[in-house]
């Protein structure tokens, strides 16, 4: 049996008192055997990078992570990966800002991972690397001589061949890509993406399997779409939805209906777009005023560029100009947090929830869609309302699928949403479940590994079904 070497921008160490952000962590629980290494940024930024690891051990895992130097820190993940390539494979070619420096940057972090992770690999090992700021790790590794196999899961879209060729050196860091054996996507719509700039930039069309040569090596291109574990979740929620913070908030509700979101404080959530959408119901149907409550959660993120503190701000003002023109004395529209929030909690008030507003402009899968489901009352669910621009919106067909973009189309989603009777919210919750036990985390790792085992996986269970 290899053994499991995962490499990620963060590393989620148990205990850690700075952990790094869930879902990565909650997405790979299941890969996690006893005997498995993780590799990445420790989260500090120091005044030189890493050249050897710090590593500690916790439940049979090891846990390998470098400091990162300021300056490198900057030009890596806030310049090349925040500024050009998120931005890029959101679809939001206008905030993609390149600087031939930050992409040095970016370049020469990658080749600190690998040089680093490298004499600690071991001749069976399989190497998973995650996400956008480490595309060309597998490039470095090879240049170390790993030859390993080496996988590559992309957690964002990937952009089709007149976005992608905006970015400058996107054929230097498709190349850098196509060092990696197998290549991962969430949906079929960002590897069709992907191999289109493939064939554009690359000049190499692959089979019918997703799969081609590149410089000798066969690389294959699968879609294996992240998931949760559907029934610990539910069972979370389940106790959740008595705490006494739930309590709280349903009394407050006073029967009424509650409409929840929950993102990351991200311009690719379509935070604006949402509070616009909701000024459009109040204005359209004015008998969901004093009655229909919206509960924004939106966690801070990546705080340290312009683009995210300008959101913010955006943010409160427009939440600030929709509670000022309908709140009454003893009603608010939006309740807004913008601080993060337990997951344990949010799955109570999920439960408590008949509307589930997951509108991103773009996202890779978003899994507040997914947990959403998970946390429902079958005999009382819920209605998703979903963006077909999310990854989700491919598997979860049978939500309210919205253009976010449309507020209007949004507005009328939340009233049929909110007016649904309860035989058609039962059957679109049965449909929807079994959607996400199909595609939990368990399957995602699975299905990943047995494709980049040189032997096949062995589970003790084939899902959490
Ligand atoms: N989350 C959380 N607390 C918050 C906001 C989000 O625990 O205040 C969790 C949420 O439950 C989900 C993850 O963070 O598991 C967000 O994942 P998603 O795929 O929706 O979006 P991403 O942040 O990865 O773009």
């Amino acid at each position: 049996m290899p053994r499991l070497v995962i490499v990620s921008n963060r590393v989620p160490i148990p205990g850690d008192r700075n952990p790094a952000a869930g879902g990565l962590a909650v997405g790979l629980a299941d890969a996690l055997t006893e005997g498995s290494l993780w590799f990445g940024w420790s989260g500090r930024r120091a005044s030189t990078t890493s050249e050897h690891p710090a590593i500690v051990s916790a439940h049979g895992v090891t846990y390998a992570t470098i400091d990162i130097a300021e300056i490198d820190y900057r030009h890596y993940y806030t310049g090349f990966a925040n500024g050009a390539l998120y931005p890029l494979l959101l679809y939001r070619l206008g905030l993609m800002s390149f600087r031939q420096e930050d992409y040095a940057g970016y370049r020469t972090v990658n080749r600190a991972f690998a040089t680093v992770l490298a004499p600690l690999l071991r001749p069976d090992d399989m190497i998973w690397v995650h996400d956008y700021q480490l595309f060309a790790v597998g490039h470095e590794l090879r240049a170390c001589g790993v030859e390993q196999r080496i996988g590559f899961f992309l957690h964002t879209p990937f952009v089709p061949p007149p976005l992608f060729c905006a970015l400058p050196r996107a054929v230097e860091l498709l190349e850098a890509l196509c060092a990696c054996d197998v290549i991962g996507f969430h949906t079929h719509d960002y590897r069709e993406a992907f191999l289109q700039c493939v064939r554009v930039l690359l000049n190499i069309e692959a089979d019918s399997e997703a799969t081609f040569t590149y410089r000798g090596r066969v690389i294959q291109a699968i879609v294996a779409p992240i998931g949760i574990d559907v029934a610990a979740f539910t069972a979370m929620a389940t106790r959740n939805a008595t705490s006494v913070a739930a309590n709280s908030l349903m009394q407050s509700l006073g029967g009424r209906p509650l409409g929840i979101s929950v993102d990351r404080l991200d311009y690719a959530k379509g935070l604006p777009n949402r509070i616009q959408a909701v000024d459009r119901l109040l204005a359209q149907y004015p008998e969901h005023r004093k009655r229909v409550t919206f509960l924004q959660i939106a966690a801070p993120s990546r705080e340290e560029l312009a683009d995210y503190r300008g959101l913010r701000r955006e943010l409160d003002r427009t939440v600030g100009e929709v509670n000022g023109r309908y709140s009454e004395a003893d009603w608010t529209p939006i309740r807004h947090i913008t601080r993060a929030i337990r997951r344990s909690s949010l799955a109570g008030f999920y439960r408590l929830a008949r509307l589930g507003i997951v509108t991103p402009l773009r996202d890779g899968m978003n899994l507040v869609a997914k947990e959403f489901i998970a946390a429902q009352n079958p005999a009382d669910p819920g209605v998703l309302i979903l963006s077909r621009f999310a990854g989700a919106a491919e598997e979860l067909t049978d939500a309210l699928i919205v253009n976010p973009f449309d507020a209007d189309e949004v507005a009328n989603a939340m009233h049929l949403g909110i007016n649904m009777p309860l035989d058609e919210r039962q059957s679109r919750h049965k449909a929807l479940l079994a959607s996400i036990r199909g595609s939990s985390a368990r399957r995602f790792c699975q299905h990943f590994l047995e494709v980049l085992s040189p032997q096949p996986v062995h589970s003790a269970e084939p899902t959490d079904v």
